[in-house]
This record gives C-alpha cells, structure tokens and sequence, in this order.
C-alpha cells in the first residue's frame, strides 16, 4: 500500500475558491492539553489550569449514567433530546419548546450566525469578548463590530461597555453577543446597565447573552437572562454543562428563547448534534444539586485563595466572578513557558491582545498553591533577581 504523496497536486485554485470569511480566519486557540505536554517537555505530574474546567470533575451520578449509556452505542441519539429538554424546562420553568440543545455552547453560537448572519449584516460585541464570537462572525462572511471594552481604571477593567456596544448597532445589525461573566477578563455587568442596553437595541437585533459562567455567580445584582425572556423575544439565552458541571468533555450546551427562535435553529441543526452518552450525563448532572454545590464551594474558596496569592506576588488582577483570574504579568509569555516546564498549563492571553496577561483557572487548593509557588519561584528569576 503506498502512502499519499501530496508534492505534485496544487490546491491553490481550490484554496482561492474558500469563503473570504473563511480564508481570513485564525483558528481557535484551546488551551494546550495535558497529553500534549507530556509529548514536547516530557514533564509529569501536570496541572492543567488553563481551559476553566471543573477541578472536582464530574458528579459520580453523571459518570455512572455516561457508563450505562454506553450499553447502547450502536442507536443513534434521541435527536429531540426529549427527556433533558423536560429536565431543563422543568428547572427553568419555561415551554421545552424555547430550549434548543447544543454540542456544547460553541455549537449554539454557530447555529445562531447560520441562521442570522452573512455578508451586508453585522454582529457586535466587545473587545477582549469570548474569542468565538468574532470568529462565527468572520467565518458568516458578517462584519464584525468589535466595541472599545472599559479601561483597566474602570470598576469592570477591560470589561464589557454596555453603552457603547448599543450606540453601535443600526439596520443592520442581526446579533449582539455578551458574555456575563465575560472570558477572559471574568468582568460582569448588572441588571441596570443590562436594562438599559435591552432598551436601546431594537428587537429586530437577537441579543445573546452568553452564561457560561452563570452558576458561578454571587453578586446580588447579576442579571440572570432567564428572568428577561417573557419581554424581549429578541433575547436568547446560552449556558453549558462544561463548565460548573464538569463536563467539557461530552460538550452539552443548551440555549433558552422565543420558542420561534428556537425553532430557526433547530432548521439549521443537525439532527443528532448531543450524543447520547452527553445527554444521560447532563440529565443526571442537573439532578445532583449537591455535587453543584461543592463544585461552587470550591470555586469561592479558590478564587479567595488566588486573589490572596497573586496579591501577596504584588500582581495585579482582574476581578473575577467565575472560575478563573486574568493576571497582569510584565513576562507573561515567559512566565508561560516557565510554568510549563513546571507542569502547570494556564493560559496565554496573546491571542486576544492581551499579550501581557495570562488566564488562571482556579484549581483544587492544592493545585492553586502549587501555582502560586511555582509563580513565587518563576517571577523572580524572570526579573533576574538572585534573592
Ligand atoms: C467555555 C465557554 C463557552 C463554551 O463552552 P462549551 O464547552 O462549548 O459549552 C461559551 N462561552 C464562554 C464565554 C465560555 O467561556
């Protein structure tokens, strides 16, 4: 058998032929995996803080479901995800016709610029926003409007400018995206300032409003976008399983909205997008409320523990109110690689200009205080400093 040998054949007539959008594109950049360390340092014992999954893993409830699912690998799923759609709609006291499932959140964001955007249209969002944003933005062939986000003096530094965001739509603009908490700044803005911004944009503008980090949240005046759905039908909705609930790996995320919007996206959906094996998981992680529970408990005492830590280093930080800190670093891509060599992944902000800071997520407390020590350890030698 001979291998391919792709020397002789050109594809630069096909490469032309790809979407602008497309061809314009950077990649997604994930936070590098534990295996792949392994590979190119050759270093064990690794933390990965890098990607804000669940240092507490998975409910042993969702893993015993996910292991009995797999009895029946060789059905296709159910394509309605009827039983965790009258799950959800139970807890969030709404239709199950206003929920749409997703392959993870990520997957919703793309359903919504299929349906939504494409060359003569916009989409706004913030500067320093989720990445994906501009990148189902750019790949729709939509321009993307990306907005100044609050200075580093602001009370939310770099964090959404909800005002700003707003004087920016016009005719055509299909979609604004917001993300509350925002990452990877973990900014947050209220209810006053989400009102007002609901009150200037048109409804004939979908406004998503990305919760990702919804469970997360502790601040009395934190809108949850649920409670908005009855008065504004251009209003959808978006959370996940991979983060609070720890399970990134099976990739469920759901969006809540007009049941008219849900069903656009279901049009463009495809008809299997939640395995099954994701779809019992989910259905038992949402029954757990106590592991939810220690899983948010952990989380409030690690984000003390960093905050402490990195202010006793004398490093400045954003505030957070989800599971990670963006830390203002002079090095920080030394500071990276260091870490690294380490054992412990974070994650490089270079690729959303912030190329001065990076992205912990808060670990076990034994894993923060083996970052911390490491960065201890790492800034001095950095600064050159034999002390
Ligand atoms: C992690 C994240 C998501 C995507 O998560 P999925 O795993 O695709 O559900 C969406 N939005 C924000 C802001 C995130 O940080």
């Amino acid at each position: 058998m001979s291998s391919v040998d792709h020397r002789d054949v050109g594809v630069e007539d096909l490469i032309r032929r790809a979407l602008p959008g497309v061809r314009a594109l950077s990649p997604y950049e994930p936070g590098k995996p534990i295996s792949e360390l392994e590979r190119e340092y050759g270093v064990t014992d690794i933390i990965k803080l890098a990607s804000n999954e669940s240092p507490l893993g998975a409910s042993p409830a969702a893993r015993a479901a996910a292991a009995a699912a797999l009895a029946e690998l060789a059905l296709y799923p159910d394509g309605n995800t009827y039983e965790l759609k009258q799950a959800l709609a139970r807890r969030q006291r709404l239709d199950p016709r206003c929920l749409t499932l997703g392959n993870g959140s990520n997957d919703l964001l793309e359903l919504i610029s299929r349906v939504f955007l494409a060359p003569g249209r916009n989409a706004v969002y913030s500067q320093y926003a989720f990445a994906i944003y501009a990148l189902v933005t750019q790949a729709a062939g939509a321009e993307g409007r990306c907005v100044a986000a609050h200075p580093l003096t602001h009370p939310q530094p770099l964090g959404h400018d909800l005002a700003a965001m707003a004087a920016q739509v016009d005719a055509d603009t299909a979609v604004v995206f917001l993300a509350n908490p925002n990452n990877p700044t973990g900014t947050w803005f209220d209810r006053a300032e989400f009102e007002d911004f609901m009150q200037a944009v048109p409804r004939r503008t979908l406004v998503v409003l990305d919760e990702a980090y919804f469970e997360y949240v502790e601040e009395p005046q934190y809108p949850n976008g649920h409670d908005y759905l009855a008065d504004h039908p251009n209003l959808i909705v978006i959370r996940t399983f991979s983060k609070a609930y720890g399970l990134a790996a099976l990739r469920v995320g759901y969006a809540m909205s007009h049941p008219a919007i849900a069903d656009l996206l279901n049009r463009v959906r495809q008809p299997f997008n939640v395995n099954q094996v994701a779809q019992q998981a989910a259905l038992a992680a949402l029954d757990d409320e106590a592991h939810l529970t220690r899983a948010l408990e952990i989380n409030r005492q690690g984000l003390r523990q960093l905050a402490q830590g990195l202010d006793d280093l004398g490093l400045e930080r954003l505030p957070s109110v989800a599971n990670f800190i963006a830390v203002r670093m002079p090095q920080a891509g030394a500071v990276y690689e260091a870490l690294l060599r380490a054992g412990i992944i974070v994650r490089p902000l270079a690729g959303y200009r912030m190329p001065d800071h990076l992205r912990v997520t808060v670990g076990l407390p034994e894993q923060n205080a083996r970052f911390l020590t490491a960065l201890g350890r790492i800034l001095p030698e950095l600064a050159g400093c034999a002390c």
